[in-house]
């Protein structure tokens, strides 16, 4: 009897080992790591799929196994990774810049202390569209009509802000405002249920081509008057959107004026660097591969992959670059 207890105490035992190393073991082998995106008509959610491609193909090297998120968009997703509800973002440079420094939609939280770059990928512009039919010329001429300024959590929404403020009108009570989630926009004018919408986006994006190829007619309204916030904010910069993108457009001119940023790959101080060093050197190695993912990343350069950057750059990242020789 004693015996048998022993002996069956000694099996249990040795069971409890065994699975415990059976759990450990598979944890050891695989993280799991969240990319957080932005609609899925943007360039955000096919960037995440990139990157998580080139990634998740050295599952065996690395035991990472990235998935993808679609978002609200920049807001979010660097709130999101301060809160450690996700790992790496997708966030325009802008946001960057405010949640480094606590400004904007940071003023009341402050510094964003733990939040790292690791490198910046396409160009963004800031657009407006409006239906043809709904006569609007220029930014003054949106007064009285329903515009679609983008959702809370976007990055367009400040953009579209600054725009408006620049040339001295009022979201507020100058035009009905919808905060919208981007990807509804474009079926909404299409609807006849808005007039006009903001977004900042990279090009070519399914956005455009959807807003401009239904029955009711499209154009690009060029944004101008904003020298001012050029010179004032050192995130923005002088940009044009090119019609050739979207032959559905209702534009006659081959490219249309207006202001943008970068999209950039953020992530926090608590993802280990092991991490952060294996998606950076994937990215880096395997360039070419990358930027045939997406037509936004055509021109794209190593180098350009390192500026638009405010926050510290992760030394995860920082490794890769000492080893490539790029820092
Ligand atoms: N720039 C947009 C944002 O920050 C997202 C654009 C995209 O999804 O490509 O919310």
């Amino acid at each position: 009897m004693k015996k048998t207890l022993i002996l069956t105490t000694a099996l249990l035992f040795g069971m409890v080992l065994f699975l415990g190393a059976g759990v450990t073991e598979t944890q050891a082998k695989t993280t799991f790591v969240t990319i957080g995106t932005g609609g899925i008509t943007g360039v955000y959610y096919p960037t995440g799929g990139a990157i998580a491609k080139i990634v998740n193909k050295k599952k065996k090297e690395y035991g990472i196994r990235c998935t993808v998120e679609s978002t609200g968009g920049s807001v979010f997703n660097i709130n999101a990774i301060m809160a450690g509800d996700l790992d790496f973002g997708v966030a325009q440079s802008d946001r960057q810049y405010q949640a480094t420094k606590g400004l904007a939609d940071w003023k009341d939280k402050g510094p964003q202390t733990d939040l790292r770059a690791v490198f910046s990928i396409h160009a963004e512009t800031i657009d407006l569209i409006a239906a043809v039919d709904a006569n609007i010329n220029s930014l003054a001429d949106l007064k009285g009509k329903r515009v679609n300024i983008g959702n809370i959590g976007s990055g367009q929404r400040q953009n579209a802000i600054d725009a408006l403020e620049a040339n001295g009108i009022n979201w507020k009570t100058d035009f009905h405002a919808e905060s919208l989630k981007a990807a509804e926009a474009p079926g909404l004018i299409q609807d006849g249920r808005i007039d006009a919408a903001f977004y900042t986006v990279g090009h070519p994006s399914g956005y455009y081509k959807e807003a401009t190829s239904g029955v009711r007619k499209v154009k690009f309204i060029p944004i101008v008057g904003i020298d001012g916030l050029l010179a004032k904010y050192p995130y923005y910069a002088k940009a044009a959107t090119l019609m050739k993108n979207y032959p559905g457009a209702a534009n006659t001119e081959s490219a249309v004026p207006t202001f943008g940023v970068k999209a950039t790959f953020v992530t926090s101080a608590k993802v280990s660097d092991s991490v952060v060093y294996a998606i950076t050197k994937e990215v880096f190695d395997n360039f070419e591969a990358f930027t045939k993912l997406h037509p936004a990343y055509a021109g794209l350069t190593k180098k350009a992959m390192l500026t638009g950057l405010s926050a510290p750059i992760h030394p995860g990242a920082m490794k890769y670059y000492k080893e490539a020789g790029l820092k």
